[in-house]
């Protein structure tokens, strides 16, 4: 049976761009409805609402047969937490689940530095002025650093050992601002809580409750006023023009195997896209081939990166009990790499061998990539120039930026089956880090400021269309894991937005 109704204020996706705006949206006394195609995900005292990575099922992946982290597994078909979307020169993760990636992220909530902000942002958001809605993303998610009775412990060696390799190659080295309870870590590790996040178990969420996640802070704060109501569940599949009321969106309501089982239209007068860089982009290209939102403009789909990512797994010659401790608690910033500006951060991986130390570096992309829609069968596809030069430039840094540290290195101690090699004077070899890159867990772009949005996410050709998320960004949060920035610019945007449109 086909539902209608009309709502003041619609919301799609419940990530960090559509929980800040649905959070201040009802906040301001507006009504609002929020559409979520992923389910709820609350922790509870028996510490069994997450998959494991060890022993994987369903609640781990988005409607997928087997597992999308990690050497494939089979698994049931499930509205899990995590897809990978395999696209054309990269392969994208996202979440789904009511708190968006906020429920699989290693919590990290890092400030770009001023320098890189303006490398990436135009003048027209000035860094200075920007800086207050930093501010207010910390006062509601309270991010911590590890404290050091937590960092001694054996569970983070692999953090401690990354800051003295670090330290060894004069790299600057600081503890990350994390939306986690340390309080909760320190449970796990007297025994009150059973082991999660100092074993290392953080994608597939953190069974003990450590993650501050957007459904425990900017969504209970709008549920709180009553004004907001969350539809987990709710998959968005068309966007169009209501001549009468602005814009009629259509759902699919759907069961924990992906299947439909009501579909329903929701016309509004105000449409806040939520559903992220690659949810959000897919529906406005989609709607614009299909011809029922005309009027966006041609850089709609455009101006997308993969955040200067790339992953590496390194061989360090020394103890370094990779599987476990997390979330990401500790950060190199080398930012004068005279290649290309790098922020690595290590993380917990939990079938990478002892010795070796798992990171993610970020940067700023010198390419960008684009959605294309192909009318045969409505679907949207991702093209990233992965052997451009400007792409190759990233890798090139964090490389370099690797080599300093891997010429640190006690080769004594260095493992036998090191990676690939060059020879020493002595004729002893160091190990050589190659990254690689084609991955990403930070999407950003499609539907950027100055181009296809003005500066406060107002979507161009239509009143009332805004982007919240990471479609907004021009492909990389300078350097940064991107979420405190994508929650950073929604505050911004919302609060003008609500001062002037509403
Ligand atoms: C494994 C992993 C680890 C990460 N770690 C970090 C980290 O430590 N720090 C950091 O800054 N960033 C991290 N990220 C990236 C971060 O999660 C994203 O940058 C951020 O969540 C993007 O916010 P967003 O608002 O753009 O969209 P999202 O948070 O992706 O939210 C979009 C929401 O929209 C929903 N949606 C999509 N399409 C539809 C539709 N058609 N209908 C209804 N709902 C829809 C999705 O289910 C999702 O809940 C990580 C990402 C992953 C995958």
């Amino acid at each position: 049976m086909l539902q209608s109704e009309q709502v003041d204020c619609l919301v799609i996706g419940s990530g960090f761009g559509g929980s800040v705006a649905a959070s201040r949206l009802s906040s301001a006394g507006k009504k609002v409805v929020l559409l979520e195609r992923g389910k709820e995900w609350k922790t509870s005292d028996e510490q069994d609402t997450f998959s494991s990575y060890r022993h994987p099922d369903g609640r781990s992946a988005w409607l997928s047969d087997e597992t999308v982290l990690f050497e494939p597994q089979p698994i049931p078909r499930f509205t899990g937490l995590v897809e990978r979307c395999v696209e054309d020169g990269v392969t994208v993760w996202v979440a789904a689940g009511v708190g968006g990636g906020s429920l699989v992220y290693n919590t990290v909530l890092l400030r770009p530095s001023q320098e890189n902000f303006e490398k990436v942002f135009a003048s027209e958001v000035s860094y200075s002025d920007f800086v207050k809605y930093f501010d207010r993303v910390y006062a509601v998610m309270q991010p911590e650093q590890i404290p050091d009775e937590v960092l001694n412990t054996h569970y983070y060696l692999s953090s401690r050992v990354f800051l003295e390799q670090a330290a060894k190659a004069g790299l600057h080295t600081e503890k990350l601002f994390i939306a986690s309870s340390w309080d909760i870590a320190k449970q796990e590790i007297s025994g009150e809580k059973r082991p999660s996040a100092i074993d290392g178990e953080i994608w597939y969420g953190i069974n003990s409750g450590m993650k501050k996640s957007l459904d425990r802070n900017y969504l209970d704060i709008g549920l709180r006023t009553g004004n907001l109501e969350i539809r987990p569940l709710h998959n968005v599949t068309g966007i169009r023009e209501d001549d009468s009321d602005g814009f009629a969106v259509h759902y699919q309501r759907i069961d924990s195997s992906g299947k439909s089982l009501e579909e329903g239209t929701i016309t509004t007068r105000r449409l806040f896209l939520g559903a992220g860089s690659i949810g959000t982009s897919r529906l406005l290209i989609k709607a614009k081939g299909k011809g029922t939102l005309p009027k966006l403009n041609d850089f709609v789909g455009k101006f997308w990166g993969d955040n200067g990512d790339t992953f590496a797994t390194r061989n360090v010659g020394t103890e370094t009990n990779p599987g476990q401790g997390g979330p990401a608690s500790v950060v190199i910033k080398h930012h004068d790499n005279p290649i290309s500006p790098q922020t690595i951060i290590v993380y917990p991986q939990w079938d990478a061998p002892e010795g070796t130390l798992t990171s993610l570096g970020m940067s700023i992309p010198q390419d960008h990539g684009e959605f294309r829609y192909d009318d045969r069968d409505e679907s949207v596809k991702l093209f990233w120039p992965i052997d451009s030069p400007g792409v190759r430039k990233v890798l090139d840094g964090v490389n370099h930026t690797y080599s300093l540290m891997d010429a640190c290195i006690d080769i004594e101690a260095e493992a036998p089956d090191s990676q690939d090699s060059g020879q020493t004077s002595n004729g002893r070899t160091h190990p050589t880090t190659q990254a690689v890159n084609g991955i990403t867990a930070h999407p950003l772009g499609g539907v950027v400021m100055g181009k296809a949005c003005d500066y406060y996410g107002r979507v161009m050709g239509y009143d009332g269309l805004y982007v919240m998320d990471g479609a907004f960004i021009p492909g990389s949060t300078a350097a940064t894991n991107p979420a405190l920035t994508i929650a950073a610019f929604a505050e911004r945007s919302i609060e003008n937005i609500i001062a002037n449109d509403l």
